[in-house]
């Protein structure tokens, strides 16, 4: 079957796998970036990209967490299975949906938005209600996500959601143009918040460092795989929290799904037909698009 292969460069190829379900459409990730970049390990290789993705389950569109677990370790048994000592990640460590076919366990599988392009981001909008969940957020509250990505974009658009007053600082016109447009409100210059969303996929704790009142809370989003420098000092006299997340786990999913719809995440998305693959990739890297999403239907 045709499959995106990474062996160092990206490669459509005719792929001898095999799988069960079609796999209608798939988004590009910051951490496909890095991995390509090579700052994040993949840890198999050559490999197939693709983590955040909707695929056709006995005729309707599902989406897919990305941990496939034991069941049985210390952390599957006191139920953080995204925590599973023998976790092995979809996209990272195991080939991933970059392919026309794909098989899956079961339990990863969740309804979708209804549109097989949106229900491709439904995995990262869960990853960012993860965040949310985690940081404890209150409406009084003000915020400052740091990046205009996917991850800041829908962590403005779903902290905004709950009530808090929500800033956004980015780098790009056109993407800062994007998350204007799905009625954020963009900063130059910050001040200080109660909460901070480090989003931007670089090095920019100390920024978020700087951001942050006495005895607020710093989300990291970021995984790049880079090692950054902190000023442990002002952490621990401001008593800041710093929180990190990763996946959304599955009681998440189905609020995930229907925030997705409500949230208009298709403003932020650009389609790819599946042979414009290198376009896609191409413009994620200039930063052209908030994201790009393939479609692997269309040929
Ligand atoms: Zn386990």
């Amino acid at each position: 079957m045709k499959t995106i292969l990474f062996d160092g460069e990206l490669k459509l190829v005719d792929s001898g796998l095999e799988g069960d379900y079609p796999v209608l459409a798939v988004g590009i990730c910051g951490t496909d970036i890095s991995m390509i970049k090579g700052s994040y390990k993949p840890r198999k290789f050559p490999l197939v990209l693709g983590h955040e993705f909707s695929l056709e389950v006995d005729g309707k569109i599902k989406t897919s967490e990305i941990n496939i677990v034991d069941w049985t370790c210390y952390y599957c048994r006191k139920g953080m299975y995204t925590h599973c000592s023998n976790r092995k990640a979809i996209g990272i460590d195991l080939d991933g949906a970059m392919r026309e076919r794909i098989s899956l366990p079961s339990y990863l599988l969740h309804n979708g938005t209804g549109s097989p392009i949106t229900s491709a981001v439904v995995e990262p909008m869960a990853a960012v209600l993860r965040m949310v969940e985690l940081l404890r957020v209150s409406p009084e509250e003000e915020a400052l996500v740091l990046g205009d990505g996917p991850l800041g974009i829908m962590s403005a658009l779903v902290l905004s959601r709950l009530g808090l007053h929500v800033e956004l600082k980015g780098r790009n016109k056109e993407r800062l143009r994007v998350a204007m447009d799905m009625g954020l409100q963009v900063t130059n210059s910050p001040s200080s918040y109660d909460i901070v969303i480090e989003a931007t996929g670089g090095n920019a704790v100390e920024e978020a460092l700087s951001h942050v009142k006495p005895m607020g809370k710093i989300g990291l989003k970021s995984t790049h795989g880079m090692d950054v420098k902190l000023n442990q000092t002002k952490v621990a006299v401001e008593e800041i929290t710093l929180i990190g997340s990763r996946c959304g786990p599955f009681y998440l999913w189905d609020k995930a799904a229907s925030l997705a719809k409500e949230l208009h995440v298709e403003d932020m998305i650009r389609v790819y037909p599946l042979p414009r693959f290198r376009d896609a990739f191409r413009d994620v890297m200039e930063r052209k698009v908030v994201k790009a999403v393939l479609d692997m239907e269309r040929k």
